[in-house]
């Protein structure tokens, strides 16, 4: 079933929830991967209906980010949702999503203030906002993102809770490659030489986790895993960074769960990953 407007979604999950099924919203911006292939079917296994939305969010891209070019194949990410199982794919358009006056934002401070909320300003405000409005038109029981994006699954996470929205937040470990490239709609950008050397950020990122659950402090491993990752031909190396896994507060001993986090760029093609990080036994 494909929907566009909030008015046949909202009659959709009522006629479900009346049901007492239980409803798990996937979101997404299309472009649609095994990635996103993968939270569906973990939606599948939790949830009695399944809900994808697909939204490229124009706040959420800053001024001279790639919201004009990034990709967009509405029929083919609609047979990948029909294969998948999902009961209804949502597409709202921007007018649906932010009608004329539109003046409302989700601000969450302190999470967003390092790593890509650095170097994005902006992002994670028109990221908390969209999804907040997402969750309110579908009223799902669960929604389910990546840990790809872990800076996003924490932001949403906390927003929600400080808002009170009645929505559980979870998280779905990272699809990668046979060579640990994380899939990425944004891969699809890469040049055939930068996708040789794209795998090395998840290489850098593995090696910094074990150096730190063996005990290493976190200065010696970053400082060797930029110099890797520069010599491979990432340019600029935007944060690489150890963090708290619930806080994203720096971390310089691993005592409790972390996360090795980066952004970096290959020619035009901003990549993240990270990976966690276990504390030592
Ligand atoms: P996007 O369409 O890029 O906004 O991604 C939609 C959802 O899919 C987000 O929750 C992402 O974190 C998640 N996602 C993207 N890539 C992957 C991946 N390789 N593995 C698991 N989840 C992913």
């Amino acid at each position: 079933m494909r929907l566009d407007a909030v008015a046949p979604l909202r009659t959709a999950t009522a006629g479900w929830r009346a049901r007492g099924e239980r409803i798990v919203l996937v979101p997404t911006m299309g472009a649609l991967h095994a990635g996103h292939l993968a939270l569906m079917a973990h939606a599948r296994t939790i949830g009695d209906r399944v809900v994808a939305s697909i939204f490229v969010n124009p706040t959420q891209f800053g001024p001279t980010e790639d919201f004009s070019r990034y990709p967009r194949d509405v029929e083919a990410d609609l047979a990948l949702l029909a294969g998948a199982g999902v009961d209804a794919a949502y597409l709202p358009g921007v007018e649906t999503m932010y009608p004329p006056g539109f003046s409302t934002r989700i601000e969450v401070a302190d999470l967003t203030e390092g790593l890509c909320g650095a170097f994005r300003p902006g992002h994670f405000t028109g990221v908390a906002t969209v999804v907040a409005k997402l969750v309110n038109q579908v009223g799902p029981d669960v929604a389910l993102f990546g840990e790809k994006d872990y800076q996003q699954l924490r932001v949403i996470t906390r927003a929600m809770r400080d808002l009170d929205v009645p929505v559980e937040i979870r998280g779905v470990p990272t699809l990668r490659e046979a060579d640990g490239l994380a899939l990425s709609s944004r891969n699809r950008y890469l040049t055939p030489q930068e996708r040789a050397v794209a795998p090395r950020l998840n290489a850098v990122l593995s090696r910094i986790a074990g150096a730190l659950s063996a005990g290493e402090p976190a200065t010696g491993p970053v400082a060797e895993g930029i110099a890797d990752l520069e010599a491979a031909g990432f340019a600029p190396v935007q944060y690489l960074a150890v963090c708290d896994a619930d806080t994203l507060a720096p971390v310089e001993r691993v005592v409790r769960p972390a996360r090795v986090l980066a952004a970096a760029y290959l020619g035009r093609t901003r990549l993240i990953d990270n990976v966690p990080v276990a504390p030592g036994t």
